[in-house]
């Protein structure tokens, strides 16, 4: 059993784009910049964005954090956003989510230009994603996709099962699978027989948010397993796939905590670094 190791494969994907900075630099005479507005004081909202800041930093980005109030207004956000989508040393904006109730996502998401949409939320480029073309994916699906293809770099033909239609998570993984020729169900709170499903994937990607939803019985033999669940337990943070049941069938599983998410905040670098070069050419 191969036990994916997000936290290693994120520190060489780092690497891998700090070098890719330099190289820019040298070119450029200038870094990719990413900008973060932070509204409110959510704790782990905190955490997310000092992680991002510490890792944009560590490759060689520029890197700012604007924060705001949770009483700050709506317009003061997307005025905020218009100078940042004009401003030239900005190759990326990231407004952290969850926002305040009075702030409108919808609007927020769409202030930013896709040019500049780090997160990939912005309906042009999910209207990219799934038409096939270049855009910013989601960073979280996004770094799923570069552990699967770690394992198994052809997945030309495979049956690929994700559980979860989040516009976050289980839409654009369902989108990146297909792109590689997958044959994909994505399945959700609705669907009938879900351990049916999951036991036809040679790829399963479980993005719901349920303690160890999926279990052992549920997984063919040899497939590949993908936990995106955090949830919070009394024995401590565990993913929405019974890891000790599901380690024993799969032929790789990502664990939780140190799979998916030590990749999420890569991937956001390499978004930036993505949109600073489509910005150049
Ligand atoms: P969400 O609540 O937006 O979506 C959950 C999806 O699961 C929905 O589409 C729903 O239909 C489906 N679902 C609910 N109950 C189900 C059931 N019984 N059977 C099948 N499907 C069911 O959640 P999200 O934002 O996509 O997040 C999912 C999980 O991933 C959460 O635990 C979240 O904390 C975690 N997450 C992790 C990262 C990371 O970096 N690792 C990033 C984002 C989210």
């Amino acid at each position: 059993m191969i036990l994916i190791d997000g936290k290693k494969e994120a520190a060489n994907l780092r690497e891998e784009l700090r070098k890719e900075v330099s190289r820019l630099k040298t070119i450029y005479n200038k870094v990719p910049g990413l900008t973060v507005i932070l509204i409110g004081d959510l704790t782990p909202s905190q955490i997310y964005v000092r992680n991002k800041e510490k890792s944009a930093k560590e490759v060689g980005l520029k890197s700012e954090v604007i924060k705001y109030p949770d009483s700050v207004d709506e317009k003061t956000i997307l005025d905020k956003i218009d100078k940042l989508n004009k401003d030239e040393t900005v190759s990326g904006i990231l407004v952290q989510l969850p926002l305040p109730k009075h702030i409108n996502k919808k609007k927020v998401i769409e202030a930013i230009i896709p040019e500049k949409d780090v997160d990939g939320f912005h309906p042009v480029n999910v209207g990219n994603l799934s038409s096939g073309y270049e855009s910013s994916v989601p960073c979280t699906p996004l770094g799923c996709y570069l552990l699967i293809k770690k394992v198994e770099p052809n997945l030309s033909g495979k049956k690929a099962v994700v559980i979860g239609r989040s516009n976050l998570n289980g839409k654009p993984m369902t989108q990146l699978l297909l792109k590689e020729n997958c044959t994909v169900t994505i399945t959700h709170s609705k669907t009938k027989d879900l351990k049916g499903e999951c036991l036809q994937g040679d790829i399963v990607v479980a993005a719901v948010g349920i303690p160890e939803l999926v279990k052992g019985d549920w997984i063919k033999k040899n497939s590949i397993v993908i936990d995106v669940g955090i949830n919070k337990t009394e024995k401590g943070i565990v993913g929405d796939v019974a890891f000790e049941e599901v380690s024993k069938i799969a032929k790789a599983i990502t664990p939780v905590p140190g799979g998916v998410g030590p990749m999420t905040i890569a991937c956001l670098l390499k978004n930036t670094i993505e949109c600073f070069k489509r910005s150049q050419s």
